[in-house]
């Protein structure tokens, strides 16, 4: 199923017809286009065809209920995850994929491991939220979006602003841009894009270290786009756009959770749009460990006495990154 290609599709229709099929898929949910007894015969043949409805995937719930992640199966029996996790205010917020496997090979993370195996199509995007829309009935709604799980969103640049064009659109997801946020590992050109995009999406940046040497170790993205030109490029986007960035920092025991690390993060932070998330490391089969409690707590103070805006919890994304992160199949 391309949704993402759905309208394109209809384009020799009455516009009427158009809002009628997306009402069917967005609105009310239809697993199967018989349910659509409004639209003539010939069309829905036509959309049995090429948009069949019908989603191959598995649930499985996390222990405390806040979390479902979901694993779904493309044409081409490729899998990807993705995750809904509900806050304590009953908000929704869904964390996407946008590639299977990534190319990035990040040390810590356990997609990086699987390689890129292809890009997601605009469709397979949508098809990940349509699914937890569907769980979550018509009387409820998906109010975040967050493009946090497998994959880096700027190396599939087309499928998925597409996508975000769909999540955005009043007759689909009809989810406001400020709802929506992309985390990138720091591909400089992507985020120059986005800089000038004219959807205000929330940008997260994947941080992991204050020091250029450091993050060369962890994330080898670091080799191609180096520290010094990414927070140039942020601060371009930040002028640009005027709005606020978060910085994920994964905090791993002993390798970039000391006090100094803390100051040198606190120095290269310099700009009061910017905001960091201490995100716990979660266990993969990697060198790696996660930080102490009482380690992130001195981190966190430390960034605090210097004014640095500081959360352990994803406030775009809410309480996703836990279940994120460690999305591999
Ligand atoms: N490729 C993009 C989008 C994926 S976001 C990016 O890296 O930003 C997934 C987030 O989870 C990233 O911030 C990533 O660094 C983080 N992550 C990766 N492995 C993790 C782990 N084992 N525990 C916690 N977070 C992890
Ligand atoms: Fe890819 Fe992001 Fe994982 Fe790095 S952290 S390997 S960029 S998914």
């Amino acid at each position: 199923m391309d949704l993402g290609k759905l309208e394109a599709s209809l384009k020799d229709e009455p516009k009427y017809r158009t809002e009628q099929v997306k009402e069917a898929v967005f609105k009310n949910l239809l697993t199967s286009w018989d349910e659509a007894k409004y639209l003539p015969v010939p069309l829905k043949q036509k959309l049995k065809l090429k948009f069949p409805l019908a989603i191959k995937a598995q649930l499985y719930k996390s222990t405390d209920g806040q979390s479902q992640k979901a694993v779904i199966t493309f044409k081409d029996e490729q899998k990807i995850e993705t995750v809904l996790m509900a806050n304590r205010t009953g908000r929704n917020s869904v964390c996407v994929s946008s590639q299977v496997g990534c190319p990035m090979g990040c040390e810590f993370c356990q997609t990086g491991k699987m390689g890129l195996i292809r890009n997601l199509t605009a469709g397979e995007i949508i098809t990940q939220l349509l699914y937890f829309a569907r769980l979550l009935g018509t009387n409820k709604r998906i109010d975040n979006v967050v493009f946090m799980g497998m994959g880096e969103p700027l190396l599939n640049w087309e499928n998925v602003v597409q996508s975000i064009k769909i999540i955005n659109d009043p007759k689909a997801f009809n989810i406001a841009s400020r709802k929506i946020s992309l985390s990138t590992c720091g591909i400089i050109p992507g985020i120059k894009k986005l800089t000038d995009f004219p959807l205000q999406i929330n940008l997260a940046i994947s941080l992991h270290a204050p020091t250029s040497k450091l993050r060369s170790q962890l994330m080898p993205v670091n080799k191609k786009y180096p520290l010094p030109e990414l927070m140039e490029t942020v601060k371009h986007y930040v002028y640009k756009t005027g709005r606020k960035v978060m910085f994920e920092y994964l905090m791993l025991k002993d390798i970039n959770d000391s006090p100094q690390h803390a100051r040198q993060l606190a120095k290269l932070l310099d700009h009061p749009l910017y905001f960091v998330n201490l995100i716990k490391y979660n266990y993969t089969q990697s060198q790696f460990q996660a930080s102490t409690e009482k380690k992130i707590k001195e981190f966190m103070q430390t960034l605090k006495n210097y004014n640095i805006n500081t959360a352990r919890r994803y406030s775009f994304g809410e309480d996703i990154a836990a279940a994120c992160g460690q999305l591999a199949t």
